[in-house]
């Protein structure tokens, strides 16, 4: 049975990574979807041929979701091809460790401007359009919302915002049927994670000596679950931050 059989979405970053992945199994599982991405064109329009190949329907809509204008144009868009928006999932996200010393207004800016301000700001556009039946919000955090590693204190604290406005959001929201939840991964391999450098060497040991599944994490260990919140399956949960990530971090 197709999950999402009937329903729109709207993905936020899944040209790549993570993001893609959900955008490629909500698709499998009966959804429309808005593949959204910033900069990467190419990886978009390759996840929406996959798409159509597969018999899904799928439209990419270039956004950063940071940026007022560009997010107004994207529920624009999301209106005049979806109609309404069922699903919502923020998954855009930036993130970079760097020492205290290191940190500035403008990493700050840079990391809160889009984990948080826009997270935030696009749930805020994307309810506008779902229907009086309600809706699902899907949020990404990170294990490192709690984990607070050393040198992830920017990155950490805007998850750890992302983890308390999902419950927030979660009381406001639930009388009008609209259920948020957040998915919390481990290290999991993506574009950005090895363009990063962030599971290679030293740390790339350390993840894997600590994980109890022994194994870094695939964007298909996180899509499922994504799907699962998003489906009527679900519609009892709301305001879960659920932890994905090997059995690290319990
Ligand atoms: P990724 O490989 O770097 O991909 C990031 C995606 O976000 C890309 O599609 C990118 O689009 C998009 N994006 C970046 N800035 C954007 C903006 N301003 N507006 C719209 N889209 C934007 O990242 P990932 O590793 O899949 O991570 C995805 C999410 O999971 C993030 O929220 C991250 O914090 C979270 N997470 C990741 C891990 C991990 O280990 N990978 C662990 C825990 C949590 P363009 O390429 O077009 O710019």
């Amino acid at each position: 049975m197709q999950k999402l059989k009937g329903k729109t979405a709207v993905v936020t970053g899944s040209s790549k990574g993570i993001g893609a992945e959900i955008a490629l199994q909500f698709a499998a599982a009966g959804a429309a979807v808005i593949v959204n991405y910033s900069s990467s064109a190419e990886g978009a329009d390759r996840v929406v041929q996959t798409i159509v190949e597969q018999g899904g329907r799928a439209v990419a809509v270039g956004a950063d979701v940071s940026d007022a204008e560009q997010r107004r144009n994207l529920f624009l868009q999301a209106e005049a091809i979806l109609g309404h928006v069922d699903i919502l999932v923020n998954n855009a996200g930036v993130f970079r460790y760097f020492p205290l010393e290191e940190i500035t207004e403008t990493s700050l800016q840079w990391m809160f401007g889009l984990n948080v301000f826009g997270l935030l700001l696009t749930t805020r556009d994307a309810i506008a359009l779902m229907p009086p039946s309600g809706g699902s919000v899907i949020n990404i955090s990170s294990l490192a919302s709690t984990s607070s590693p050393m040198h992830g204190t920017v990155y950490s604290a805007t998850k750890a915002a992302v983890d308390s406005i999902t419950r927030s959001l979660a009381k406001e929201l639930g009388p009008r049927k609209i259920r948020v939840n957040a998915i919390r991964p481990g290290a999991i391999e993506t574009e950005g994670t090895v363009s990063g450098g962030l599971i290679s060497g030293e740390r790339l040991r350390t993840f894997l000596e600590t994980t109890p599944l022994g194994r870094i994490g695939w964007p298909t260990d996180i899509a499922p679950a994504a799907t699962f919140l998003a489906s009527d399956e679900a519609s009892w949960i709301s305001g879960e931050t659920l932890l994905i990530a090997g059995g690290r971090g319990i």
